[in-house]
């Protein structure tokens, strides 16, 4: 469970970016944040991993809050955390299965030599997720070889790799065809169901976000105007 309070964001320059945004995510939901440009999407998914420090407020990751963790409750807190991105932040000139693993070293330090070391439960877990995301046998094909949804099957799946209990997922198919976006977001969507995955998706696509998101937030300079179904979602953001 997710619990934003009264969060608030101001930039040294120009206006506040975020001004006292509360929300919560329940286990397993699936919540859609749209708004114009500019509104503070990408502010409020970064204050919650704490790219960007929020300037007041509370974050409550399973009681925790994130948003005064010390360093080592910062590094504990993120490896709750997972991470999907627009352009899926994959090593191009590595193989899948080295994407996935990479991961688990926290995405900056490794060095391929590395792997053999990876106890057979990690590499397992790897091999099972790829079949969750229908990349059964591709676990050798380098990263670059791939299209631009299987390269997001592959983010999908390294996200999952460190168990987390929280997704933060950053306009996962705004690379992407309009068919291939509506099969990520399936996945997406069942993946979290099954594990129980709390997850924020920023998502600029509001159509693709009615079809298959229940519950939408709506931000607008820096303050949600709408909470609540997508089926009402059209002439209130
Ligand atoms: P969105 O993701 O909805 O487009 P952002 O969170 O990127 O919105 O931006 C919210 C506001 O904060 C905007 O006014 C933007 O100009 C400002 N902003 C974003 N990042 C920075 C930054 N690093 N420094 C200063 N202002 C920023
Ligand atoms: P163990 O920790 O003993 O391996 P788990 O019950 O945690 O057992 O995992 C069993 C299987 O469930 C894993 O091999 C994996 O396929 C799947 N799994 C568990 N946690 C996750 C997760 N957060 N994301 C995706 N798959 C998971």
């Amino acid at each position: 469970m997710l619990e934003i309070k009264e969060l608030h964001k101001r930039y040294p320059t120009g206006d506040p970016a975020l001004r006292g945004v509360s929300l919560s995510v329940p286990a397993g939901q699936v919540l859609g944040l749209i708004g114009p440009s500019g509104a503070g999407k990408s502010t409020l998914i970064r204050c919650i991993n704490r790219l960007v420090e929020p300037t007041q407020g509370q974050v409550l990751l399973d009681g925790q809050d994130l948003a005064h963790a010390g360093r080592q409750g910062l590094r504990m807190a993120r490896r709750q955390i997972g991470m999907i991105f627009q352009e899926y932040a994959l090593v191009e000139r590595l193989t899948v299965m080295e994407n996935l693993l990479s991961g688990r070293l926290g995405y900056t330090r490794f060095w391929p030599s590395w792997f053999r070391r990876f106890p057979s439960k990690d590499i397992q877990l790897a091999y099972s997720l790829l079949e969750r995301v229908g990349l059964a046998g591709m676990e050798n094909k380098r990263a670059d070889a791939l299209s631009g949804g299987q390269r997001q099957r592959v983010g999908i799946a390294r996200a999952l790799m460190q168990r987390p209990a929280f997704l933060l997922i950053d306009e996962p198919t705004a690379s992407l065809d309009p068919k291939t976006s509506r099969q990520i977001m399936r996945l997406i969507l069942t993946l979290c169901a099954e594990h129980k995955l709390a997850a924020i998706i920023n998502i600029h696509d509001v159509v693709l976000a009615t079809e298959f998101l229940p519950r939408i937030v709506g931000l607008r300079q820096g303050m949600m105007v709408y909470d609540g179904p997508a089926t009402q979602v059209d002439h209130k953001v």
